[in-house]
């Protein structure tokens, strides 16, 4: 800084022993906010928390500075002087980063569609500008317009969701692990529920059937083996304590083989003779058949309650395509029990889910334009000849950007859907592969490279292979490679 009038500045003089003593100039924090290059902080940040890292960051300068000096700068070195705008730029930068929201969005070329860690289901338009308004407006969240008095917030969508599941009745809560546990809570707590052995699924995270099942207060009473389980298994277990046959969708396994497990419709007869609830946890709730868009077949919630489930829950995060939320669709007694269970307050779902729910679900009433409307379908069949031609186009410019120590390529390779759906199906896919080059300079090229795409504006989220980084371009949306693409460029070292 020069210039500056005597006495401007913070300086420090440090007593440095055998270096002798040294002093750094550092302008005074006033002057510093009032120059011309800081107010733009001033208006965004505000003076308070402004002040307060305008402070830290000249402590900081101070003792690097100091540090300098010491290891033997020249006294009267350039190096002791920083002009105020170039204090700003680093304010500036400071209170970005301080100031950035920590839910950040990223580029998820993972491979997996509805990806738990990233959020699962991206939502489309109609959804998003629904939250929008949602958030701006009061809203008839339990409150009935044409009648002028207090409603039900799951009546904002029960009627559609009875639409397209074919249930009497449904109710929403926070997610499919809320509405397991609030189902076996209302009907099971202090009584037993039968489950095949075959289907004590743990989801990950903390899901786990036999755990929650504990936490509900009901005992499980497993049956069967883990390959094989059949009818008299079940006939055999239920009696006066028995509160529920529960039937769980292996979501995330398959057990293949010489195998044997109880279809709903073969359990259904016994339920009905015995007067007990027949529950089943689909985890995905597919509400239509996939089969017709050219992927795999998932049974659906209508099949379910169709083959005499009295209960179904679901994900509407999953395929579904909509919010975070559980659904708990079937008989409207049990329903009712649910809804007056006080743990449903516990677990309900604000109107944002509601906001968000609502037009997704109503782009189910027209199925034949759903791969283009909802999000998750239009990802999960997208030809892999699309995800080429992205492929190619990027090519080059992340060769550039990555220079010799690495080796892009494009290649075909399988997406999955995630989520525990599915989870031995894959969708042909295509991207981009990066190796270490064979004579890279670097160590741990990869790993180096997996970190500095994370350190992206825009983080790109890969997958770690067979000595490959991979880089699955499904879930990259055309209008996203423009921005994908920008920031290649600040990967170049
Ligand atoms: C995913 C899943 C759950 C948990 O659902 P969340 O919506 O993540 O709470 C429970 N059961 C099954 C079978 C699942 O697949």
């Amino acid at each position: 800084m020069s210039g500056a009038p005597p006495g401007a500045t913070e300086g420090a003089a440090a007593d440095t022993g055998a270096a002798g003593a040294r002093s750094v100039h550092l302008p005074a924090v006033h002057l510093i906010l009032a120059d011309p290059s800081c107010q733009p902080l001033l208006a965004e940040y505000g003076r308070v928390q402004t002040l307060a890292a305008a402070r830290a960051l000249l402590a900081e300068l101070r003792g690097d500075m100091l540090r300098v000096a010491n290891a033997g700068g020249a006294a009267s070195s350039p190096a002791g002087q920083i002009a105020i705008p170039a204090i700003t730029a680093l304010l500036a930068q400071r209170l970005a980063q301080a100031n950035r929201s920590p839910l950040r969005p990223l580029f998820n070329l993972s491979g997996t569609v509805l990806h738990t860690n990233l959020g699962r289901a991206l939502l489309p338009d109609s959804a998003v500008q629904a939250v929008a308004e949602a958030l701006r407006w009061p809203m008839n969240l339990e409150w009935d317009i044409d009648m002028g008095r207090r409603g039900d917030r799951d009546d904002l969508v029960e009627a559609l969701l009875r639409e397209l599941t074919g249930a009497e009745a449904v109710t929403i809560v926070n997610n499919n692990a809320a509405a397991v546990l609030l189902m076996l809570d209302t009907l099971a707590h202090g009584r037993e529920a039968i489950v095949s052995r075959g289907e004590l699924v743990e989801i990950g995270g903390a899901f786990r059937i036999p755990d929650i099942m504990q936490r509900a207060g009901a005992t499980l009473r497993e049956v069967g083996s883990t390959n094989r389980t059949h009818p008299h298994d079940y006939a055999n277990a239920a009696n006066a304590q028995t509160a529920l046959l529960l039937k769980v969708h292996c979501s995330n396994y398959v057990i293949t083989g010489f195998t044997k497990s109880v279809a709903v419709a073969e359990l259904a007869p016994l339920a009905r003779d015995r007067g007990i609830p027949l529950a089943v946890d689909l985890g995905s709730g597919t509400l239509v058949d996939l089969e017709q868009y050219g992927l795999p077949h998932e049974t659906t919630v209508r099949e379910t309650v169709a083959a005499g489930a009295d209960l179904v829950t679901f994900s509407g995060d999953k395929l579904l395509g909509g919010p975070q939320c559980g659904i708990i669709a079937g008989r409207a007694d049990l329903i009712a029990r649910i809804k007056r269970n006080p743990l449903k307050r516990a677990l309900r779902v604000g109107k944002l889910t509601l906001a968000a729910l609502a037009p997704v679900l109503a782009l189910y009433r027209a199925p034949d334009l759903l791969p283009v409307r909802l999000t998750t379908l239009r990802l999960l069949t997208r030809p892999a000849a699309d995800m080429r031609a992205q492929a190619q186009a990027i090519l080059p410019l992340l060769r550039r950007a990555l220079g010799a120590d690495y080796d892009v390529r494009d290649e075909a390779m399988t997406s999955q859907i995630g989520s525990g759906a599915l989870p031995v199906d894959l969708l042909p896919s295509h991207g981009l592969t990066v190796r270490a080059a064979p004579g890279a300079r670097v160590r741990d090229a990869l790993g180096m490279l997996e970190r500095r795409l994370r350190a992206l504006p825009i983080p790109v989220v890969g997958r770690i292979a067979q000595d490959a980084l991979w880089l699955d371009l499904r879930c990259l949306d055309e209008d996203q490679q423009q921005r994908f693409v920008e920031q290649l460029e600040s990967l170049a070292v």
